[in-house]
């Protein structure tokens, strides 16, 4: 079965003229997809219509097998998905915007140290209508719909590489601008990698302008290595460079994630390394409190530790901030994307 998400507007006029319909129909497909219908639902479109497209192509991509509410609001999805493979979505209410958190791989080959989501390897990539019907499924679920839309940001931090699913992260960037569907601008999508470089460049090329955040965790390339595996590809001076490239040609702010761990990545040298890093174009450190995820032994740091560290990069002239992590009460923070029930 295909996934009648994974389709643009265009895409969905040929397809209606495949079933001998007028291309207006594929519009009026899109517009429903947007809004979380399943076929039942979608009133103005012929019943025959209706009936031949279910027979190949799926209209509802997942489905919210289990809900967890914070006592901060936000709520974390698992969604299982047609073959029943099963990802995490967290939808994060805030006053700057209502933010969702999607993913963008059943599961993450990168194999970073700290991290929840890569400790069984790559599972397979989510298509572009996948990734798309997160949020739209959250939306609804918050009440919203394509018009009336009470999702206003996305960021592609929940599990998986972003950047090791180029072409479907791509169209669904593509997916989710569309006038007639969520009209979520480049924006208001923030791509988080651990540093694929050639990619990085590459969606510059592309004329992509999503906000870019770089996972670096480091400030330098022996202690990455120990973290990251992918630090054995790409240097830190190979992702600054890249990182300066994607300023200059998109003129977006690049943020840096940095998560904090005691005694080992958060003295005066990597503050100092730090500001030399990111000097020389507009950035931001956002500095992380590390989760603790089951079965890894890494240690975090307190809250007055970061925030002597922040000060720190301040006096050094680092943007920097601490951020807030949503959904510490139902393991829906950063790293913690795992289905515990597994
Ligand atoms: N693969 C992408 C996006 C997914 S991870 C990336 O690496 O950026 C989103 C963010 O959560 C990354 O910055 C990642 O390094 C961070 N993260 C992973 N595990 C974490 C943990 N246990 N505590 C805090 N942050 C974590």
């Amino acid at each position: 079965m295909k996934i009648l998400a994974d389709y643009n507007t265009d895409e969905l006029k040929e397809i209606a003229r495949n079933f001998s319909q007028q291309s207006f129909r594929g519009g009026q497909l899109f517009k429903w997809i947007s809004d979380g219908a399943d076929y039942d639902g979608m009133s103005d479109i012929p019943k025959g219509l209706r009936e031949e497209l279910a027979k190949e192509y799926i209209a509802v991509p997942l489905e919210a097998v289990k809900t967890l509410s914070s006592v901060d609001g936000s709520k974390k999805y698992l969604y299982k998905l047609a073959d029943g493979n099963l990802i995490e979505c967290v939808y994060m209410p805030h006053a700057y915007g209502n933010t969702v958190c999607a993913s963008t791989q059943v599961g993450c080959r990168m194999g970073c140290e700290f991290c929840a989501s890569g400790k069984n390897g790559l599972e397979r990539n989510l298509s572009a209508g996948e990734i798309l019907y997160q949020v739209i499924s959250a939306n609804k679920s918050a009440g919203g719909t394509r018009n009336k839309r009470v999702v206003r940001n996305i960021v592609l931090m929940g599990s998986g590489e972003p950047l090791d699913n180029y072409d479907n992260v791509c169209k669904f960037i593509k997916l989710a601008n569309e006038e007639n569907g969520l009209n979520i601008g480049q924006r208001n999508i923030s791509l988080s990698t651990c540093g694929l470089c050639d990619e990085i460049v590459r969606l510059a090329d592309e004329g992509y302008s999503v906000t870019l955040s770089v996972s670096l965790h480091a400030t330098t390339d022996e202690y990455r290595r120990k973290v990251m595996p992918i630090a054995n590809k790409y240097s830190i001076s190979d992702i600054i460079k890249a990182a300066k490239y994607y300023f200059d040609k998109t003129g977006r702010r690049v943020i840096f994630e940095y998560a904090m761990i005691k005694e080992i990545n958060m003295n005066f040298f990597d503050a100092k390394r730090l500001s030399e890093l990111t000097k020389g174009f507009a950035s931001h450190v956002n500095l992380i409190m590390l989760n603790k995820v089951d079965g890894k032994n890494i240690a975090g740091c307190t809250r007055a530790e970061a925030e002597r560290f922040m000060k720190k990069l301040n006096e050094f002239g680092v943007s920097a901030s601490i951020r807030n992590s949503s959904g510490q009460d139902i393991g829906g923070a950063c790293g913690q994307l795992r289905g515990r029930y597994l």
